[in-house]
């Protein structure tokens, strides 16, 4: 009994080591970085870098995180992000609209009330 539990859980930890990835040091030996890729064939997947590559100095450490993907996951993946940048470009839209519509009204609030206290100074 006892030792199928222990069997059961060093199982399971060795599979959820996922974020100790993330603390493993790169080849000149600093704390790595996730990165998330942008190139064509690995968008959107995430990899392990040497943090010097802000500074362009990085020691050319790669550990990819997730899987590689097929090329139906990157049609997948590339239909979402295109989805959301328009969806963005929409959300912007619309606050422009709404900042453009709330102008009006404060302005035609104005004018009431300027209005309205020449009348009442009469
Ligand atoms: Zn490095």
């Amino acid at each position: 009994m006892d030792t199928s539990n222990e069997g059961a859980s060093s199982f399971g930890s060795a599979h959820s080591s996922g974020s100790s990835a993330v603390q493993r040091v790169c080849f000149c030996e600093r704390p790595t970085i996730v990165k998330t890729a942008n190139t064509e064939k690995n968008f959107g997947r995430r990899f392990v870098s040497c943090e010097n590559w802000k500074i362009n100095q990085d020691c050319g450490f790669l550990e990819w995180l997730d899987p590689k993907m097929c090329s139906f996951d990157k049609k997948v993946v590339h239909h979402l992000h295109q989805r959301h940048e328009y969806l963005e470009a929409q959300v912007k839209r619309y606050e422009t609209l709404v900042e453009v519509e709330v102008g009006k009204v404060r302005a035609e609030h104005e004018k009431k009330n300027c209005a309205a206290k020449g009348r009442n100074g009469e």
